[in-house]
């Protein structure tokens, strides 16, 4: 009797190394209808490799079959929700993806001349306009890579302005809600780092921090929503308090996806932020890029941005390479292009009121989510949320349950996996962002699966421990994998 079976051949795909026979091909070619030549003697033998060694044989059909199942064995949006909080991880609409491929912008080269490369400049320059009224700020670069690279390129800024006041200053102030980046951010920019502890609820603690401003310290980096999902609703305060003591106000805008359209960071105090184009802005990403980081400032860092700057002369636009104080460039030739088009054309196509309700919208859903499992699993801040929700594993824990036990059976429900153990100061922290792409039917579902896998915690710890029952692979050795990386196939 068949109980239960695997998907045999999908799930036991080989490496194609390993289903290689010699002599097979995956192409067919017309015969050669010019005459032949010898290809050591055409390019010079030192230049021809006689064989790959170990290069796999075989046929179109074993090509294409190897890459359909292995694309099987990964999750993906397009498949279902992916609840991992801090990464904003939304469905991307097909026509961004479209916009991207125009010819005219897809293969504009970078070295084209200015008077050739107006459209894609008009690109930029509508992008920078929308992100600056989105953000209520005053001016912004598009360069940066990634919202890490964004930080950098912050914080640089705000060394370059307070240097030409006279002093760079030492320090870098950081809530210990904050996402890993910043600290590192912060010391790349040669800053020391001091670490500010939240209140009970979760927010910044404004006297604490009164204490803490001197003449050493340059800038707070905050992330505003934090990273609990909770709006930091003292921000005008902290901004003055900064700003009094000549120290400037970082927003981390990661989590723009709860402000868009309700709230700009130009209009509580902030002088400089990055955005994720790759998380709020639609463009695919996880597995390491690309994306954008874009940085936006107040009047006062205008000068300092990394060059060049784009500028409109009537109707033409032009890069301007002038500018003395400008920190110089922090990424080849304009950023990531592509995802800037992306951007754009989300942004255009969802237009003011459509923004505002992707973010009503996100956050309901995050808020939906929190109302359904708060009765299961332990809300150790209990502020309302916004975009996210974060809970702890402590009800779980008593049995032995621990938030990555929970994250792995999950997988077996089908859904990827919530953010693990993170932010730091929620021991055990389970961290849901739902993102405003998912329907109540999923929501539900998602939600479902939770409840029965608290369930499961009560009456099986042991399953719940040992899962993923149904993946490819179960438990595998995170550190020693992550450490010891084995990227080469050896026969
Ligand atoms: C994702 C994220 C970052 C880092 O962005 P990358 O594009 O991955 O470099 C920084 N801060 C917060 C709060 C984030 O969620």
């Amino acid at each position: 009797m068949i109980t239960k079976v695997r998907n045999h051949i999908s799930q036991n795909e080989p490496l194609l190394f390993e289903r290689s026979s010699p002599g097979k091909k995956a192409y067919q070619l017309p015969e050669l209808d010019v005459p032949g030549v010898d290809a050591g003697e055409a390019l010079g033998a030192e230049n021809v490799r006689p064989e790959i060694e170990g290069f796999p044989e075989v046929s179109e059909v074993e090509a294409i079959r190897h890459y359909t199942r292995l694309s099987t064995w990964n999750y993906a949006i397009d498949y279902g929700m992916y609840p991992l909080g801090s990464c904003t991880m939304k469905y991307n609409p097909r026509i961004n993806e479209l916009v991207a491929r125009i010819e005219g912008l897809a293969w504009a080269h970078p070295y084209q001349p200015e008077a050739l490369a107006q459209g894609s400049m008009e690109v930029m320059a509508r992008l920078e306009a929308a992100l600056a009224e989105i953000t209520g700020m005053d001016a912004l670069t598009l360069q940066p890579a990634a919202g890490a690279h964004g930080e950098l390129t912050g914080i640089l800024l705000i060394r370059a302005l307070l240097e030409k006041r006279g002093n760079p200053r030492k320090k870098i102030l950081i809530p210990d809600s904050a996402h890993g980046t910043n600290p590192a951010s912060a010391a790349i920019a040669g800053y020391a780092v001091e670490n500010v502890k939240s209140t009970e609820t979760g927010l910044l603690d404004v006297s604490a921090l009164e204490r803490i401003v001197d003449e050493d310290v340059a800038a707070l980096m905050v992330t505003n929503p934090n990273t609990l999902g909770v709006f930091e609703e003292n921000i005008i305060p902290v901004a003055e308090i900064l700003h009094a003591k000549g120290a400037l106000l970082y927003m981390d805008g990661a989590n723009m996806n709860a402000l868009v359209g309700i709230a700009r960071p130009g209009d509580f105090g902030v002088d400089v932020l990055h955005l994720n184009l790759h998380k709020t802005f639609s463009t695919p990403h996880g597995g390491g890029g690309p994306g954008a980081g874009p940085v936006a400032v107040k009047k006062v860092l205008e000068p300092f941005l990394p060059i060049p700057r784009l500028k409109r002369s009537g109707k033409k636009l032009t890069f301007d390479y002038k500018r003395k104080d400008s920190i110089g460039r922090v990424r080849a030739f304009y950023g990531n292009f592509g995802v800037l088009v992306r951007a754009l054309a989300y942004i255009l196509a969802h237009g003011g009121p459509g923004l505002r309700n992707a973010t009503v919208d996100a956050v309901l859903n995050a808020v939906y989510i929190r109302k359904q499992l708060e009765p299961y699993f332990d809300l150790p801040y209990g502020s309302p949320n916004m975009h996210e929700v974060v809970f702890s594993d402590e009800r779980q824990a008593k049995n032995g349950v621990r938030t990555g036990d929970i994250a792995k059976r999950l997988i077996d429900y089908g859904f990827h996996p919530y953010t693990v153990s993170f932010p730091l100061i929620v021991h055990g922290a389970l961290m849901i962002e739902p993102t405003e792409t998912e329907g109540k039917r999923e929501l539900d579902q998602f939600i479902e699966a939770m409840i029965s896998i608290a369930k499961e915690a009560e009456s099986d710890p042991q399953l719940v421990k040992t899962a993923p029952h149904n993946a490819r692979t179960s438990r595998v050795d995170e550190v020693g994998a992550a450490r010891k990386p084995v990227v080469r196939w050896k026969p």
